[in-house]
């Protein structure tokens, strides 16, 4: 039995980063290898940050940079398509100095992550796509599609929902399952909308959702999920002009009463669009060496608004059961225990939050007179029926104890 010293953490996204702080305040010694160039992220589309990222941010220290490029965002609304309003709720609570969860441009997340873990001596080796992982008996070889190679005592796969880690571990793993909609959104200037910033907006219009925020610049953040049950092929999606997606969407909403299509109009540019993954439940997580995490693991559908927050759940947790327990089959056993169910309850959550999105008219008839009530009853009194996914905090200093003895991997 030998303590882990080093590791190899496959993708430089949302878990790669935290993960490497997280290894290296355990005392291990991680380097990152990213498939693309340092500057690959672009602009692209926002996303929300629960609270329990945030908290988990906290335990090693890097909510600082992320919390200062977002958006607090406390309160939720939803409507409907008629502006009539089914909920106006809390975001998901705050942490005990105030600060709540976060809206924040994905680009800016993972710059803010990466530039943290630099500023920590951590290296983050690019243009380094993983190809292949070997046992070498101390530890393992990763090997990369430049043909270079590197060691260490473990890998940590943090390579997203396409995951070559996942793969290696079990050819057998399943792939990312289409949810049925499709995204796109943009960033508008000029439109006055209603309520304060950082109100999340949610429409249920006739045709299709949207939603939107407003960051304290006036500046308006909004996304969009068009009905498409049948799975398009994401590089012809990838390929329809942006004006296109203009027309369509001014269409799909011209019949609502909320602030769409001026919004619409207002965006220089419409995002292309794309389409919308979580990941039926994954058997494998580890081998004992190599073990994955993030999106990797356990994609959850985006309605969900967790898998950042749970990607940074599992690189805390990672790096505390690596720390604490004697080997790395024992500590990868551990960390699969305190994390699948988990991740696999806030998986089915973002099932449910995503069907509701692209009903019928009886259905969306229902939805109407049933939600407010619903939406009232769970939240009376100051009760929140997502405490559960909220509220989950991790204790860094707690230290691990060992796994059951039958379960460990080796
Ligand atoms: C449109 C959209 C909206 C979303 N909204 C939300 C939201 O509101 N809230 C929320 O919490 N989450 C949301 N998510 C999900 C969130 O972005 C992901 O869950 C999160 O990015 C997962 O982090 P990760 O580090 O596991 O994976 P990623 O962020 O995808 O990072 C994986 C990294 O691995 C690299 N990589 C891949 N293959 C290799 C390889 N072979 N070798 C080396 N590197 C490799 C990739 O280039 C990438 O940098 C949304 C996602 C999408 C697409």
């Amino acid at each position: 039995m030998t303590r882990v010293r080093t590791a190899i953490v496959v993708g430089g996204g949302i878990a790669g980063q935290v993960a490497a702080v997280a290894l290296q305040r355990a005392g291990i010694r991680p380097t990152v290898w990213e498939a693309y160039a340092r500057d690959a992220d672009g602009v692209g589309a926002f996303l929300g940050l629960g609270l329990n990222g945030v908290d988990a941010l906290r335990t090693v220290d890097m909510d600082a940079p992320v919390l200062a490029r977002g958006i607090a965002t406390p309160r939720m609304v939803m409507t409907n398509g008629h502006g009539k309003i089914l909920a106006d709720v809390p975001n998901g609570g705050t942490l005990p100095d105030g600060t709540h969860p976060l809206t924040i441009r994905r680009a800016d997340l993972y710059a803010a992550l990466r530039e943290d873990a630099e500023r920590r001596g951590i290296v983050t080796h690019y243009g380094k796509r993983l190809t292949d992982v070997r046992h070498t008996g101390r530890g393992v070889q990763a090997r990369f599609a430049d043909g270079s190679t590197a060691e260490a005592d473990v890998l940590v796969g943090a390579d997203g929902i396409r995951s070559t880690v996942r793969r290696l571990l079990d050819p057998a793993a399943p792939d990312a399952s289409y949810v049925g909609f499709l995204n796109t959104g943009g960033y508008a200037r000029g439109v006055d909308v209603p309520g304060p910033p950082g109100m999340n907006h949610f429409c249920f219009g006739r045709r299709a959702f949207f939603g939107w925020i407003m960051a304290s610049d006036g500046e308006v953040w909004w996304f969009a999920n068009l009905p498409a049950p049948r799975e398009p092929d994401p590089e012809k999606l990838a390929a329809v002009p942006a004006e296109l997606w203009r027309a369509r969407l001014l269409d799909l909403f011209a019949d609502d009463r909320i602030p769409a299509v001026d919004l619409i109009r207002a965006t220089e540019n419409v995002f292309a669009g794309w389409t919308t993954y979580d990941l039926p439940s994954v058997p494998t997580w580890h081998d004992g060496r190599t073990v994955i995490i993030g999106d990797a693991a356990h994609a959850v559908s985006p309605s969900a608004g967790q898998g950042a927050a749970l990607a940074i759940e599992d690189a805390v947790v990672l790096a505390r059961c690596l720390r604490d327990l004697a080997d790395a089959p024992a500590a990868l056993t551990r960390y699969e225990q305190l994390r699948r169910d988990r991740v696999e309850k806030v998986r089915a959550q973002g099932r449910r939050n995503g069907s509701g999105k692209t009903v019928g008219p009886v259905g969306r008839a229902i939805r109407d007179l049933v939600l407010p009530i619903v939406m009232r009853r769970l939240f009376r009194d100051g009760r929140d029926p997502l405490r559960w996914m909220w509220d989950h905090h991790i204790d860094w200093d707690a230290p691990v104890t060992a796994p059951a003895a039958t379960a460990v991997t080796r």
